[in-house]
């Protein structure tokens, strides 16, 4: 069962924030998206619940719109650093349960923690990360940082390990990664109690530090 909607105001429909906005909204929730460019508003209107044009920096424009029913309202105006503080400020002053900022360096950051941004997001520095992680270890399709050095990765199977049996690769004991499991299309295979039988393109799931995860890899 999917989980109810929930409401989110995304201030500042640029590139970023617009993003964001479509993208909830094609989940299913309620969003309401903000800038002070009209042009960035009506490219908007018919994929958000309600597109406004208003001056984030100005509280009671925000209350109009209805930011502080909002459970979530995303700060996502960029280079103006003031209208981004100031958006901010206004989106906790009416009422807007939890606020997610995009900084755009480390001292903004620690600003926006400081006004009380549950999460501060920068952009660049995040794709950053993850375009590192994937060239690092180029068969891993995706993968998950769980904050203490492991991190999950969704593992293509290549040519060289189709047709084996999962256990069969000794994961833990030649690299100390562990399978979480096997995907095929849709359907979970198992995982190394079940054994599966691995087939090119089947996804493997693999919990393990970055160069133990490259290890395997490099090994095939
Ligand atoms: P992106 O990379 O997401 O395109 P950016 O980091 O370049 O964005 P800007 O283009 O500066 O950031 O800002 C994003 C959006 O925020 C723009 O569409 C801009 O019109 C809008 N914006 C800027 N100031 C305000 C404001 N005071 N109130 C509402 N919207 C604003």
């Amino acid at each position: 069962m999917s989980p109810p909607p929930r409401s989110f105001a995304v201030i500042g429909l640029g590139t970023f924030g617009s993003t964001v906005a479509k993208e909830l909204a094609r989940f299913g929730n309620y969003v309401i998206g903000i800038d002070i460019n009209e042009r960035a508003v009506s490219a908007l209107a018919d994929l958000i619940s309600y597109a406004v044009i208003a001056d984030a920096r100005d509280e009671a424009a925000l209350r109009e719109a209805g930011v502080g029913d909002c459970d979530v309202a995303l700060i996502a105006i960029g280079e103006d650093l003031e209208a981004n503080v100031l958006s901010t400020i206004n989106a906790k002053m009416v009422g807007a349960e939890t606020i997610w900022a995009k900084a755009i360096n480390r001292t903004h950051h620690r600003i926006l923690s400081k006004l009380g941004a549950e999460r501060v997001i920068l952009p660049e520095e995040e794709v950053g990360l993850h375009v590192a992680q994937v060239l690092h270890n180029p068969r891993m399709r995706n993968y998950l940082s769980m904050g203490n050095g492991f991190h999950v990765v969704n593992f293509l199977v290549p040519e060289e390990i189709g047709g084996k049996r999962l256990a069969d690769l000794k994961l833990k004991e030649r690299f100390r990664v562990r399978s979480l499991g096997v995907m095929r299309g849709t359907d979970f295979l198992g995982s190394e109690a079940e054994n599966p039988l691995l087939k090119v393109e089947d996804k493997l799931m693999l919990l393990g530090r970055r160069n133990d995860l490259r290890d395997f890899a490099a090994s095939l």
